[in-house]
């Protein structure tokens, strides 16, 4: 697997090589490349630094292994809201072993821990733990990716240039680094689509794009 990291210390994107069964770069051995990839079929992840970091210390202040059998997924495969912060690597869906009651302890400490900045409440997941770290404030008002520009570096970056491949073809390296290539491609969608194509990722052009590529298969 190539796991990409935004190491957000340095604000650099690190590239690893990685096997299923080892750890995760960050994620101090309390979790496996295999664990975070869950169900995605993708050879290609990304996550941040401060990501993993909340994930061990949650696991640490749970002090014991938090079944995890869901959190990254590419954009093209689907089975989440058009701007799920799983399609970021931000987001993990955990604790579906656990009884209602344990289950709703660890969603408090998850609150509790301050490291989040999103816990789906009980009612809106209620067989699972949906945590997240997600970027703010987003774009569009109701919720979402946050603005990106030439420049932009980071796990959104990587969706952006994920969605620009499946939408339009554009043939982009997903590095997370918003340089010259992602801008002609996005400046392209845009104009071909009716936006302004001012080479921003702001929230018409995220619904636009998301809608256009979620769930529909690598290329399509
Ligand atoms: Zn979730």
């Amino acid at each position: 697997m190539t796991v990409l990291v935004h190491n957000t210390r340095a604000n650099r994107m690190e590239r690893f090589e990685l096997g299923l069964r080892e750890a995760m770069p960050y994620a101090d051995a309390s979790l496996l490349v295999g664990e975070f990839r869950g169900t995605s079929q993708s050879p290609l992840l990304w996550t941040r630094s401060d990501v993993m970091a909340a994930w061990v210390t949650t696991r640490r202040l749970w002090g014991e292994p938090i079944y995890l059998p869901y959190a990254f997924r590419r954009i093209w495969e689907g089975g989440h809201s058009y701007q799920s912060q799983h399609y970021a690597g931000t987001a993990f869906d955990c604790a579906q072993n656990l009884s209602s009651q344990r289950r709703e302890a660890l969603r408090a400490l998850a609150e509790g821990s301050g490291l989040w900045t999103y816990v789906e409440p009980a009612p809106l997941a209620p067989a699972w733990v949906h945590m997240d770290l997600r970027t703010l404030p987003p774009v569009c008002p109701g919720g979402g990716y946050p603005l990106l520009r030439m420049g932009s570096i980071g796990v959104y970056v990587c969706i952006l240039q994920d969605a620009l491949n499946t939408a339009e073809g554009a043939g982009i390296e997903i590095d997370g680094i918003f340089g010259i290539e992602t801008n002609e491609a996005l400046n392209l969608f845009q104009a071909v689509n009716g936006l302004t194509a001012d080479g921003m990722a702001g929230c018409a052009t995220w619904q636009l794009l998301t809608a256009l590529t979620r769930g529909v298969g690598y290329g399509g």
